[in-house]
């Protein structure tokens, strides 16, 4: 079936559609969700059930996953100026 529709769509604008598709899929599997461990001890504070140690604050992530979609995020950006 896909197949049969690529070669239907042999004109290079047709073929832009489909890369911004797969880019932005690309871009949303590339993100990280915060660590989220059964014991909450373990957990990053920005986790959906949040971190039980008090020693972290409420709104700082520790586990990375900030610093590393904010490295996928300009990446993106950097993409889609191209
Ligand atoms: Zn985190």
């Amino acid at each position: 079936m896909e197949s049969k529709e690529k070669a239907k769509t042999e004109k290079p604008e047709a073929r832009k559609c489909p890369v911004d598709l797969l880019i932005s899929e690309l871009h949303q599997l590339a993100l990280q969700t915060h660590y989220s461990c059964e014991d909450s001890w373990y957990s990053c504070p920005k986790s959906e059930n949040g971190c039980y140690n008090d020693a972290y604050p409420d709104d700082e992530c520790n586990c990375g996953a900030d610093e590393h979609n904010k490295k996928v995020n300009e990446l993106y950006e950097k993409i889609l100026s191209c």
